[in-house]
């Protein structure tokens, strides 16, 4: 198996190796060069000592050596005559065409070969100067710093080598790792299974560890929200069931035989009245996605909390709750926001107040404004909330008392809260069992 992984480090290291071998290769030829210069120039000064021109005549002491460190020397008069030594027979031509260059080295090339050449000068003879020169065959010097130059090649191949081998052990054991998460999330997206998680102990690498973990984080988030999902899902079937099932009756009931015009008109009521709650239903649903999936466009308007809060229970009377008393507090409130909305939260703090009232009741609605906020806050003197149960009252579909609230359906608190919330606020809720409930709306202050 490829492991992708390493390819991109071992093209890299493969690079830095070429490029180390390239300058090793440039840095020991100017080394070399270098070394070889300064070998010829020491072999020649020191040679030279031993040569002297003593009246008129070349002097050579026992210590001069015509072959000293692989240099060769050569005796020469300015105009290339030999006066001692000789040069090789291969280069000899080319050497005696040199021109003499006093106390200068340079490089030459004879015979296929690379020479060295240095000349110094001895001193005057019949009025001509007399040199010394000594030239030295390049491979014979160099081949010292071939041999390092080699061993480094072939140290830096070595470390390659290991590098390679110890990034390919490291990447197999990466990959292994890896291939595990993967085939934890191919199995829990092919089965579903969201209860599976990932490895995060005995990693030989914390990175892992710590991918596996967030991952694991991530999935308990979507297993949460699966649930939430699946609640959501029930909770429409359940709600839809009964008024689908009213309607089924109905219908049978209907066409069963050919009923009077009474009968009738009952199993149309009931059908309408059913219809009615499903489309309530929906039309929350709808509602609650819209503001969740954030396609509501909301108005920006600058809202009177006291006009809104007027209309609104001016209509509740109207609808026929005699019996409940409604008193309005009026102070100053002015908030911005989309009025549609508003209403709605406000309506369903009221209705719901009204729904939980003792008959002949009374509901408190005050609206003002406190530490930079507006507020509207409905108070009845109900059934009340038992503490346990105060928590869920804004999950959706939650009914405290299925029997008691069976037109509802659970979902106009979570939508309020939720409008609320869009507008910058929230929703503050006291209750005593018995006594009755306080609902607060606070919306920020214009
Ligand atoms: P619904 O739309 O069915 O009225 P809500 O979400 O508005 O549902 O309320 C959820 C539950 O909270 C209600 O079923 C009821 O049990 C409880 N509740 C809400 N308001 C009051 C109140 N003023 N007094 C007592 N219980 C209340």
């Amino acid at each position: 198996m490829i492991h992708y992984i390493v390819i991109w480090p071992a093209i890299a290291m493969i690079c830095m190796t070429l490029m180390m071998m390239i300058a090793i290769r440039l840095f020991s030829n100017a080394a070399v060069d270098y070394e070889i210069k300064r070998e010829i120039r020491k072999s020649t000064d020191n040679n030279r000592h031993n040569l002297s021109v003593v009246n008129g005549k070349l002097e050579i002491a026992d210590g001069f050596s015509y072959q000293s460190d692989n240099v060769s020397f050569v005796v020469l008069k300015r105009n290339g005559e030999i006066l001692a030594g000789e040069y090789p027979e291969n280069i000899r031509s080319d050497m005696e065409n040199l021109p003499i260059r006093n106390n200068l080295s340079s490089a030459l090339v004879c015979d296929g070969a690379t020479y060295y050449v240095r000349d110094a000068r001895i001193g005057r003879m019949a009025g001509k100067g007399l040199f010394l020169r000594g030239f030295l065959k390049k491979s014979y010097a160099d081949s010292v710093y071939h041999k390092l130059e080699m061993g480094s090649y072939l140290m830096i191949s070595g470390m390659l080598c290991v590098v390679l081998f110890g990034t390919l052990i490291l990447a197999k054991r990466i990959s292994k790792e890896l291939k595990n998460m993967c085939q934890t999330a191919e199995h829990i997206g092919s089965n579903l299974d969201m209860s599976q998680r990932m490895r995060c102990e005995d990693h030989m690498f914390r990175e892992i560890a710590v991918l596996a973990s967030a991952n694991n984080r991530m999935l308990d988030r979507l297993e949460q929200t699966f649930r939430l999902q699946e609640q959501f899902t029930s909770d429409v079937a359940h709600e839809l069931r009964t008024p689908v099932a009213v309607v089924l009756a109905q219908c049978q009931y209907a066409r069963e035989k050919v009923r009077d015009a009474s009968d009738y008109q009952e199993v149309l009521d009931a059908i309408y009245r059913q219809s009615k709650k499903m489309n309530t239903l929906i039309t929350q649903l709808l509602k609650f996605l819209r503001l969740d999936q954030d396609r509501v466009q909301m108005q920006e308007e600058v809202l009177d909390l006291m006009e809104i809060v007027q209309s609104v229970c001016e209509e509740q009377q109207e609808k026929g709750n005699d019996t409940i008393a409604i008193h309005l507090h009026l102070h100053e409130a002015v908030t911005t926001g989309d009025i549609s909305l508003i209403i709605i939260v406000i309506q369903n703090l009221v209705e719901n107040a009204i729904k939980f009232s003792y008959p002949d009741g009374q509901v408190d609605v005050e609206t003002g404004e406190n530490s930079g906020q507006a507020y509207v806050r409905v108070t009845d003197y109900g059934i009340g909330i038992e503490p346990e149960k105060l928590e869920n009252i804004f999950r959706r579909f939650y009914k405290c008392d299925q029997s008691r609230n069976a037109e509802g359906f659970g979902l106009g608190l979570p939508l309020s809260l939720k409008i609320a919330k869009k507008h910058g606020g929230g929703i503050d809720v006291r209750s005593a069992v018995g006594k009755g409930s306080e609902f607060t709306l606070w919306l920020p202050k214009t």
